[in-house]
């Protein structure tokens, strides 16, 4: 298994009182898995994939990816897995403004292993600059693109360090129907062409409905249940 959840916790001191934010989930996803995370705001999906990609730290469980038991490595080790293995898109995808859509893009390799040379990967960025569709724009600043033209740059940004999973919180979340469902297409091709495994939380069961074949799974008040959405429609 690629990643590989069990019996995850994580509660918030409140003034009055604790609250349970995950409660005991326990999941795994094979590579090349895509899986669609729904659930109401507040229900737990941030904490969550923040404590799949080595963000927030467990109360108790446990998370391995590739057999390693992240939180049982120092700070170091699990921020190289995070650059090595892992490619985030949050949901208001934070473009430096004072750098052009290319520049936006290879700005993670200066993060990465200090021995690449981001100018060595500019045919790549603009490969996944033309893959979301942003082949003309590469040398617009953000200011200059439209709401959907910047979450697209901020999702080739994610892909450029070749992540092998893809956590996506929210990507869509601000967008209308139909930049939301370019988004989630431009994902499905990317994980069908390159095997690269995806953890996307949406608030648009619709979409994720009309996708082909996702692993659903619904997140209510910290617990987590796959969905057996197929077939049921
Ligand atoms: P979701 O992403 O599904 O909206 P979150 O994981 O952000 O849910 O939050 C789950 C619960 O934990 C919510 O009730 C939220 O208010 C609470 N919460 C999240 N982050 C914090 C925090 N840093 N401090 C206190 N409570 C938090
Ligand atoms: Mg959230």
């Amino acid at each position: 298994m690629l990643i590989e959840c069990k019996d995850l916790v994580k509660s918030y001191k409140l003034e009055d009182r604790e609250l349970q934010a995950v409660d005991h989930v326990s999941f795994s996803v094979a590579e090349g898995d895509f899986v669609a995370i729904l659930g109401h705001s507040g229900s737990g999906k941030t904490t969550l994939l923040s404590m799949i990609g080595g963000l927030a730290h467990p109360d108790s469980g446990s998370v391995s990816i590739n057999s390693i038991d992240t939180w049982r490595q120092s700070e170091i080790k699990r921020a190289e897995m995070r650059n090595q293995l892992i490619g985030f898109i949050f949901q208001f995808g934070s473009l430096i403004p004072t750098l052009t859509s290319i520049e936006n893009v290879l700005l993670p390799l200066s993060f990465a292993d200090s021995g690449s040379d981001p100018a060595a990967k500019i045919p790549f960025a603009r490969e996944l600059l033309d893959q979301v569709g942003l082949a003309d724009k590469e040398n617009s600043f953000p200011s200059q693109l439209s709401g959907g033209q910047q979450r697209r740059v901020a999702i080739a940004r994610a892909f450029i360090n070749r992540p092998s999973i893809i956590l996506a919180d929210e990507p869509t979340g601000d967008l209308d129907e139909d930049t939301e469902g370019e988004i989630l297409e431009i994902f499905r091709r990317y994980n069908t062409e390159n095997q690269t495994t995806f953890l996307v939380v949406t608030h648009n069961s619709k979409l994720v409905l009309t996708q082909d074949n996702p692993r659903t799974f619904l997140m209510k008040d910290g617990q987590f249940s796959e969905a057996r959405i197929k077939g049921s429609i």
